[in-house]
C-alpha cells in the first residue's frame, strides 16, 4: 500500500477562523481558554479533511497560533532576555510579545525580527539566539496536539523544523550557529521521545535547506546531528522541498533516517539521482502536487513519475504535495462566484489532499481504477491549456516590441534629481510615508457594503474621497513634506490591482497567511494581462487637489504583482511579468499626465522572489530590473519615482537596485540595524534612500529618542543630502491612535536634524 500524507494543512481556518480567534484575544474580547479551543476545533477539522480524503496518516504540529518557527524558538525555551523568560514554561503572552512586541500580559519589548519563509510570501518570526545559548523544554503544545489526533482516532506523523534549518534561520549574537547544534539536539531528543509518547508514528523534521547551496560544514553537520539524535523511538522523516537536493543528494540520502521527502514539482529531474543512490530500507516520499500553485495538477505527470519511483522501490514510496499546503487557499468550493469554466481548473489545499488519492487509486489500481476523476482532471487540464480566454494577440504583440530604449530613463540620475529639486523644492531629509494610512473598521465595513451591493458605487466613492481628506489633512498637520493619498480604495496592493487588470481573477475566499494573522488573497493571473482603464488616477487627482505639498502616486510593481499571485503555469515568468510592466507602465503615463510629479512603485516582493540557487538568481534579477525599467522609462526627468521595498536582506541585490534606477528607494531598515547602508554606501550606491526609522511592523510607539538614534545612525553612514525620512513600511495594519505620536515625531527629528546640519554646514564654511 502506497501511504498518502500531505506536509503540512493550512492552520488559518477555511473562514479564517484563527485570525479572527487571534485578534480577539490580543484585544482582550477572548480569553486563553477560548482561543485554544478555537485552535483545536481547527486542528481536529483539517485532520478529519485529511482522513476524509483518504490520506494515511494526519499530521499534527503543523499548527501555529503564530508561526512555526517561533513554535520552535519557544518549545526550546530560546526566549531573549527582554521578554523577562522565567525558568518555567513559557506563557502565551510571551509567545505573542515576542512575536508583536506586546500581548493583553507582560511588559511591552521590541519584537524579534520577521522575515520571509525561503522564497515564499509567508514570514517567520527570526530565532534570536545567542553564544553559549541553552535550550531546555518550555512549551507543551506540539505534544498536546498529537494526543489530541490520537484520541481522535487518528495515525499521526507530527512535524516540526529540523535542528539544521532552524539554526540556519536564527541569528546568532556573537557566535557560530553550528557551535550550538550540540545542545539543540539534546532538546530535539527530548522533543522526539515527547511526541513519541503522546502516540505519534512518524516525525517529519522539515529541512528545506537540503535544496540550497550549503557550506560544506553544514552538509557535515547534518549527519553528526541526526546521528545524535538517534536513538529515537520512532521513524523520522526528513523533508525537502522548494527545489532540488542536487549537490547534496548523496549526503541527505545517507542520513541515518527512515524516510525522506523530494520536491518533485520544482525539481522532477532529480528523481533518478535520488533512486540511484537510495538504500533498501528507507521511503521515499514523493512531492507531487504543487503545493506553491493552485493548477489542477498535471497527473499523468505526476503518475508517471510515481510510476517510475514504484518500480524501483515497491510500497516504500509515499506521495505528497511538494511541501505543505499553507501557501494555498482551503477550498475551491467556496469559490462559486468565479467564473465556472476558471473554477474547474483550480485545486486549492483540499483539493490537492484528494488529488494524492485519485493518484494512489492509480498508481496501485492502474488508471481503469479510477476511471472518471482521473478523466476529469486531464479535460480540465486541457481545457486551460487550450482555452481562447487566455491569450490576447494585442498583448503579444505589444510585448514583442518591447525595446531596450523603453526600458531606461533618458537622463541620469544627477540631472534628474537637479531638475526635480527645482520642481519640487523639497528640504533636507524630506519626511514621508510609504503610502497606506490606517485600514479602520469603518472603511473595511464600506468596502464590504460595497462588494456585497450594500452601498452603491458613488456612495462608495464618496466615502473613499472623505478618507483621502482626512489622510491628507492629518498628514499637513503632521508636518511631513511629501503626501500621501493612504491607499483607501485598496484592501491589498496586489489584489486590488488584480481586481482591475484583465487576465486576472480574484477569489472570495482564498485566503493565505502571510504573517500571525495577517492573510492575503493572491490574485490569479490565468490569462495575458492588459489594464483596460486608468486605476489610480482619479483618487491621486483628487488627493493633489487638496493640498500643495506633492502627492505621490501609489503604484505596485510586476515582480510583486507576480509573486504575490498565482501564476500560469503555460507561459515564461518573464512574459507575464513584462506583460504586467506594460499595464503599471500605462498607469504611470496616465499618472503623469495628470500632473503627479512623485509616482512610487512598491517592489516589496523582489528580494523574496530571488531563487533560491545562486545560479539561477542572474536571469531573474535581470528581468525584475527590466520590468521596472519598462515601467518608469517613459517619464520625464522632472518626474520623481519613488520605490519601495521591505523586510529582507537586500545585500545580495544591490547592483539590482542600482540598475532599476529609481530615484528614490525607501527600505526596511527599523528592525535590521545599519548594516544595509553600510552595503550601499561601500557599493557607491548614488540615488537616494529612505531607510526606515520607525518599526510599524508592531503597534510599539518609538519614542523620539528612538527615532532620533536611528536616524542619526543613518547620518552617520550616509550624507544627509542623500537621505529621506520615513516609516519601514505602510501603515494600513496600525490604529490612528498608534501612529500619530510617532509621524509628529519623525518629523520633528527631521526638522532638529536639519538644523544641526545646516549649523555645522555654516560652521564649515566659517571656519573655511
Ligand atoms: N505602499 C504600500 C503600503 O504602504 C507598500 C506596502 C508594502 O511594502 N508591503 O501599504
Ligand atoms: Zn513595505
Amino acid at each position: 500500500m502506497v501511504i498518502a500524507h500531505t506536509l503540512g494543512f493550512p492552520r488559518i481556518g477555511a473562514r479564517r477562523e484563527l485570525k479572527w480567534a487571534l485578534e480577539d484575544y490580543w484585544s482582550g474580547k477572548m480569553d486563553a481558554g477560548a482561543l485554544q479551543t478555537a485552535a483545536r476545533d481547527l486542528r481536529r477539522r483539517h485532520w478529519d479533511l485529511q482522513r476524509h480524503a483518504g490520506l494515511d496518516l494526519v499530521t499534527a504540529g503543523d499548527f501555529s497560533l503564530y508561526d512555526h518557527v517561533l513554535d520552535v524558538t519557544t518549545l526550546v525555551g530560546a526566549v531573549p532576555a527582554r521578554f523577562g523568560a522565567a525558568d518555567g514554561l513559557i506563557d502565551l503572552d510571551t509567545y505573542f510579545r515576542m512575536a508583536r512586541g506586546r500581548a493583553p500580559r507582560g511588559r511591552d519589548a521590541p519584537a524579534c525580527a520577521m522575515t520571509k519563509w525561503f522564497d515564499t510570501n509567508y514570514h517567520y518570526i527570526v530565532p534570536e539566539l545567542h553564544a553559549g545559548q541553552r535550550f531546555r523544554l518550555a512549551r507543551g503544545e506540539i505534544f498536546e496536539e498529537v494526543a489530541d489526533a490520537v484520541s481522535q482516532g487518528h495515525r499521526v506523523k507530527a512535524t516540526l523544523v529540523g535542528p539544521l534549518t532552524y539554526l540556519w534561520l536564527s541569528r546568532v549574537h556573537d557566535g557560530e550557529p553550528l557551535a550550538l547544534l550540540p545542545e539543540l539536539v539534546l532538546a530535539y531528543r527530548d522533543i522526539l521521545r515527547g511526541v513519541a509518547a503522546a502516540g505519534a508514528e512518524w516525525v517529519q523534521l522539515d529541512e528545506p535547506i537540503l535544496a540550497l547551496e550549503l557550506p560544506s560544514a553544514w552538509l557535515d553537520a547534518f549527519e553528526s546531528a541526526y546521528h545524535r539524535l538517534r536513538p529515537h523511538p520512532l521513524k523520522v522523516m526528513v523533508a525537502t522541498y522548494f527545489g532540488a537536493l542536487a549537490e547534496n543528494t548523496g549526503a541527505a540520502l545517507t542520513l541515518p533516517i527512515d524516510g525522506i521527502h523530494v520536491d518533485l514539482v520544482r525539481a522532477p529531474s532529480q528523481l533518478d539521482a535520488v533512486l540511484d543512490r537510495i538504500n533498501d530500507t528507507r521511503v521515499l516520499s514523493l512531492g507531487l502536487i504543487d503545493g506553491r500553485n493552485v493548477w489542477r495538477a498535471d497527473l499523468d505527470r505526476a503518475l508517471e513519475l510515481a510510476r517510475r519511483a514504484r518500480a524501483r522501490l515497491g510500497d516504500r514510496i509515499w506521495i505528497a504535495p511538494s511541501c505543505s499546503l499553507l501557501h494555498v487557499p482551503i477550498d475551491v468550493a467556496a469559490e462559486q462566484a468565479l467564473h465556472p469554466e476558471l473554477r474547474g481548473w483550480l485545486a486549492f489545499a483540499t483539493q490537492k489532499l484528494h488529488e494524492l488519492t485519485i493518484l494512489r487509486s492509480a498508481l496501485t489500481a492502474g488508471d481503469a481504477g479510477v476511471g472518471e476523476p482521473l478523466a476529469e482532471a486531464r479535460a480540465r487540464r486541457r481545457q486551460r491549456l487550450t482555452s481562447p480566454a487566455t491569450v490576447n494577440a494585442g498583448v503579444r504583440e505589444r510585448e514583442r516590441g518591447i525595446t531596450q530604449a523603453m526600458c531606461t530613463r533618458g537622463q541620469p540620475h544627477p540631472i534628474r534629481r537637479q531638475l526635480q529639486q527645482a520642481r519640487l523644492q523639497l528640504p533636507l531629509l524630506p519626511t514621508t510615508t510609504i503610502g497606506s494610512f490606517p485600514q479602520t473598521a469603518e472603511l473595511r465595513r464600506a468596502r464590504r457594503d460595497h462588494r456585497e451591493g450594500r452601498i452603491d458605487e458613488a456612495a462608495y466613492r464618496e466615502r473613499l474621497r472623505a478618507e483621502i481628506a482626512q489622510v491628507i489633512r492629518a498628514q499637513e498637520d503632521y508636518g511631513l513634506d511629501v503626501l500621501v493619498h493612504g491607499e483607501p480604495e485598496r484592501g491589498d496592493m496586489v489584489e486590488y490591482f488584480g481586481e482591475n487588470l484583465e487576465g486576472v481573477a480574484l477569489t472570495a475566499s482564498g485566503w493565505v497567511q502571510s504573517y500571525g494573522s495577517r492573510c492575503v488573497r493572491p490574485p490569479i493571473i490565468f490569462g495575458d494581462v492588459r489594464r483596460p482603464r486608468p486605476i489610480t488616477v482619479d483618487w491621486t487627482r483628487y488627493a493633489q487637489s487638496l493640498t500643495p505639498k506633492p502627492v505621490k502616486g501609489m503604484l505596485t510593481g510586476p515582480v510583486t504583482l507576480l509573486q504575490w499571485s498565482y501564476a500560469r503555469d503555460d507561459l515564461p515568468a518573464e512574459s507575464i511579468c513584462m506583460q504586467l510592466a506594460l499595464a503599471v507602465r500605462d498607469e504611470v503615463m496616465d499618472l503623469e499626465a495628470a500632473g503627479t510629479a512623485i509616482i512610487q512603485i512598491d517592489e516589496p516582493a523582489l528580494r523574496e522572489g530571488l531563487p533560491l540557487r545562486r545560479r539561477d538568481r542572474a536571469p531573474y534579477l535581470q528581468i525584475a530590473a527590466r520590468a521596472f525599467g519598462l515601467c518608469t522609462g517613459g517619464v520625464g526627468a522632472g518626474t520623481q519615482i519613488h520605490t519601495h521595498m521591505c523586510y529582507s536582506e537586500f545585500r545580495d541585490i544591490l547592483a539590482t537596485i542600482r540598475e532599476m534606477d529609481a530615484d528614490v528607494v525607501t527600505i526596511e531598515a527599523a528592525r535590521s540595524g545599519t548594516g544595509l547602508l553600510q552595503a550601499l554606501r561601500a557599493a557607491g550606491y548614488p540615488n537616494d534612500i529612505g531607510p526606515g526609522v520607525y518599526d510599524i511592523h508592531t503597534p510599539r510607539q518609538p519614542s523620539e529618542e528612538e527615532i532620533m538614534r536611528r536616524a542619526r545612525q543613518l547620518l552617520e553612514v550616509l550624507p544627509a543630502g542623500q537621505l529621506w525620512l520615513n516609516p519601514d513600511c505602510g501603515l494600513k495594519t496600525r490604529r490612528w491612535e498608534d501612529i500619530e505620536a510617532p509621524l509628529r515625531r519623525l518629523v520633528t527629528c527631521a526638522r532638529r536634524l536639519r538644523e544641526t546640519c545646516h549649523a555645522s554646514v555654516r560652521r564649515r564654511a566659517a571656519g573655511a
